[in-house]
């Protein structure tokens, strides 16, 4: 049996820390939130009282945070308060499995390493749904070495693994794919709110395009509007599904990484400029997909010439 300490025990992580317990693992889950760790010991999790008693002996800690800077302020202690590299007393194997930066990602295996630890970056895509039922995908990065000791605890928790590379690189991997997702869901709303002014069906443009080469997870799956693909969050008031609020996050974090390897790719930062308005806005409470609704918005009703 393996000691994991499980720390965020948010809305992925505490589904995640459940399945780690399920398959045998005596899992300690801590969260700074008092709501948080709560709802984990009603739901059967052993709840440390602070992060240091989640981690202390731990073999293995699993972070599941908001943001980077919680990372790296955990990993490293702030505020005269110890960090989990230190609390942990031995040699550990860490694995981030929240979405951040490449850049922040790097520097928590950075601190990691100098304080003798393993390390890896693991983001997930599946949503809280695929917590729920380990069927997440996980993006990792770090050494063989330590992916191979992680992969047992990643496959309680999720169906695909895939090793991507070195330090970074499961989130290089996690914000590549979300910057496709991201300018595709535009694309495929676009597309729709196209065919409506032309007077083309829904149903005629979907029974077309899903069977062409404009087919697409955005369009097969996640359907922006009612009706072709009933499971897809449109047909539920645009219900999340992924929220258009973690959309602008993660195109964000494309745009850094644009930013830093100075690539000219203006679709990925003009999808960070829609979704930003779009989660400003009735977006942060929707599906991502819902976008569709301002692209009809700002679209001035005009005849067809
Ligand atoms: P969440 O806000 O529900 O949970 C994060 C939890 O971390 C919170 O409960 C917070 O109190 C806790 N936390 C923050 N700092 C902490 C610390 N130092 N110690 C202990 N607990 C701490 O967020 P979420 O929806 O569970 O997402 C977590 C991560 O997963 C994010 O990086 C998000 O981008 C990513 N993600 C989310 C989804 C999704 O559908 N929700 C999908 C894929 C990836």
């Amino acid at each position: 049996m393996t000691t994991i300490a499980f720390l965020g025990l948010g809305h992925m992580g505490l589904p995640m820390a459940t399945n780690l317990a399920r398959a045998g693992h005596d899992v300690r889950g801590f969260d700074v939130v008092d709501a948080a760790r709560e709802s984990a010991a009603a739901s059967g999790l052993a709840v440390a009282a602070d992060a240091q008693a989640a981690v202390e002996g731990a073999d293995v800690v699993i972070t599941m945070f908001p943001t980077g800077r919680h990372v790296v302020e955990a990993y490293a202690g702030s505020d005269g308060v110890v960090g989990l590299l230190a609390a942990v007393g031995r040699r550990a194997l860490f694995i981030d499995c929240s979405t951040i930066s490449v850049d922040e990602a790097r520097a928590a295996h950075k601190l990691a390493g100098s304080a003798g630890h393993r390390s890896l970056d693991a983001p997930v895509s599946g949503g809280v749904v695929g917590a729920e039922n380990a069927t997440l995908a996980f993006m990792v990065g770090g050494s063989d070495e330590d992916f191979e000791l992680a992969r047992p605890f990643l496959e309680a928790m999720g169906r695909r693994i895939v090793h991507c590379g070195g330090a970074g690189l499961g989130q290089a991997a996690k914000v590549c794919n979300n910057m496709i997702l991201g300018v595709t869901q535009i694309a495929v709303g676009e597309a729709f709110v196209l065919g409506e002014r032309l007077g083309l069906s829904h149903e005629a443009l979907y029974e077309v395009a899903s069977n062409a080469s404009g087919q697409c997870w955005a369009l097969t799956t996640n359907c922006p509007v009612p009706g072709p693909v009933p499971t897809s969050p449109a047909n539920n008031e645009y219900r999340p599904g992924f929220a258009g609020t973690l959309m602008a996050k993660d195109l964000n974090l494309a745009a850094q990484a644009i930013d830093q390897v100075g690539l000219d790719a203006r679709m990925g930062l003009l999808a960070r400029e829609l979704y930003a308005a779009f989660a400003a806005g009735d977006g942060a409470s929707m599906d991502f997909s819902g976008i569709i609704t301002t692209i009809r918005d700002t679209t001035t009703e005009g005849a067809v010439r």
